[in-house]
């Protein structure tokens, strides 16, 4: 995925910017890859929607490539294209989008052909060292072809000393930092990795007719029918090829894994299972807990959708107050966080959601949201409800608040923009015109994931986006002497 170098993602107002969620796919073993690489990548298209690619794997080490702006659907929706991406096994990647355009030659799969063959990479991901492995890397003759980060796997795999393509992969993850899950598609085999703290997600499960699919969730395996097996261990290495399937730890296991919290709260799709247990169970479980932790009179509880719908199910329930859908969604927009400049991203807030009057007008509403960035959408939609007449207007938060960035994969402004990195509570409530605010407080959210609380000494997730603990070095926001060679940035463009 790109890098954030220094400052906020959102600022690098150019095609460079970083773009860091995103959904990987692999599919070893099946006549249909491509197809079933295409349908994955369909259901995990909440993860990326800027890009989409798959790069297949035919006969005698033939890869076939196809890469496109746009949904899935665009892309792969023609059998055509699909027919143009033959053999046994393949490998797809969404991309996140934020703003601007996106170059081509950053939409992944990426591929190279290294001595021992042809060797396609797709992350999910943000490495945090990507900036100062890039200069080493360029300094040594390395020739750059794109701007995301994940490109350092390819240079770190071609200058590696070692023989075997898992040697070298092996080389190049011990010398990232950052947080990944990584699929990987060479002559002999499909690789899934994912870092040693485990901070993005990656599944595997396998195919009724005997194939293997790696996922960025689970819901990536239900739409190809394949059966979960389990998810690919933090710090594992899963290297899959006709013999079945391997497992090579070079990480030791980390003593408390750090899985991204915000998967839980926002990000992974309802229907996912994660560790276990389904996304939306979880996120009803953090709405009833934060209606016993700041419950308030009120007629009907209102989610902002989609997101609040679970935590505000869960929290209608907890309180006993009725569930309505107050506020009605236009799905043929694309989400408001994209949106460039603070006019567009007002109007598009507009443009996705509206009042649902019958259900709002002259009752005291709770409205449910999963976080709070900049504070736009709350804005919007407490004075929409207001403007439909609700007589009272209460917001509830199923995350703490987010007051600090994540550089780990999430896509968040830097902390100047974040309204509760600036703001108390009190204060955000005024700005965003609420009559109350409250947000689930952090060991509130961790017993809502099955833990006692949070204990600081080991917390069990990466919350860094609410408690500022980065558990993974931030090396290239350090020194600035560090930062990205000006030729290099204009080369870029
Ligand atoms: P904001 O309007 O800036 O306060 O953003 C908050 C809204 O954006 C919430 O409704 C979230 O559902 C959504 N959101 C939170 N984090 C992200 C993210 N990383 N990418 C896209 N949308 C997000």
């Amino acid at each position: 995925m790109d890098q954030a170098p220094f400052a906020s993602q959102w600022d690098i107002g150019d095609d460079d910017h970083p773009h860091e969620e995103c959904g990987v796919v692999g599919v070893w073993g099946s006549s249909d890859a491509a197809a079933l690489t295409a349908l994955g990548l369909h259901a995990l298209q909440h993860r990326g929607q800027e890009a989409a690619g798959i790069v297949s794997l035919a006969a005698q080490g033939q890869f076939h490539a196809h890469k496109g702006r746009g949904l899935v659907g665009d892309n792969f929706g023609d059998a055509a294209v699909i027919a143009a991406l033959p053999g046994h096994a393949a490998l797809g990647h969404n991309r996140y989008a934020t703003t601007g355009e996106t170059a081509l030659r950053n939409v992944q799969p990426l591929y190279a052909d290294f001595e021992f063959g042809g060797f396609a990479v797709a992350h999910n991901g943000n490495l945090t060292n990507a900036h100062v492995l890039k200069r080493a890397l360029v300094r040594r003759g390395c020739l750059f072809q794109s701007t995301t980060d994940s490109e350092v796997f390819i240079h770190l795999i071609a200058i590696s000393l070692y023989s075997t393509v898992m040697d070298r992969l092996i080389d190049a993850l011990k010398q990232v930092q950052g947080a990944y899950s990584l699929v990987a598609l060479h002559n002999g085999a499909l690789i899934g990795a994912r870092d040693p703290l485990g901070v993005r997600p990656l599944v595997l499960g396998k195919l009724a007719t005997g194939g293997f699919v790696l996922a960025s969730e689970t819901c990536g395996l239900d739409i190809v029918g394949a059966d979960f097996v389990r998810d690919v261990e933090p710090g594992e290495i899963v290297l899959i090829d006709d013999a079945g399937v391997r497992s090579v730890r070079p990480f030791a296991r980390p003593s408390s894994p750090r899985f991204c919290i915000f998967e839980y709260i926002y990000f992974a799709r309802p229907d996912s299972i994660v560790e276990g247990t389904p996304v939306y169970d979880t996120r009803k479980r953090i709405g009833a807990e934060l209606a016993r932790e700041s419950g308030v009179e009120a007629d009907v509880i209102v989610p902002v959708p989609d997101s609040g719908v679970p935590a505000a199910m869960g929290y209608a329930s907890e309180a006993g107050v009725p569930f309505e859908l107050g506020i009605i969604r236009n799905h043929y927009v694309g989400r408001t966080f994209i949106e460039p400049t603070d006019q567009i991203r007002n109007l598009g807030v507009k443009l996705k959601h509206s009042a649902n009057r019958s259900m709002i007008e002259g009752k005291r509403v709770v409205l449910v949201d999963d976080s709070i960035v900049r504070g736009t959408t709350s804005r919007k939609i407490v004075e929409m409800v207001r403007q439909a007449g609700a007589t009272e207007v209460h917001m509830r938060i199923s995350s703490p608040p987010t007051t600090h960035s994540c550089f780990y994969g999430i896509d968040t402004p830097e902390r100047s923009k974040l309204l509760a990195a600036n703001h108390d509570v009190a204060e955000m409530a005024r700005i965003i015109g609420a009559d109350s605010l409250a947000f689930i407080s952090l060991d509130g959210l961790y017993r809502a994931l099955g833990r006692e609380g949070r204990d600081p000494k080991a917390p069990a997730y990466c919350d860094a986006c609410f408690t500022g603990d980065y558990a993974i070095a931030l090396t290239d926001q350090g020194d600035p002497s560090e930062r990205p060679l000006p030729l290099l940035q204009v080369a870029n463009r």
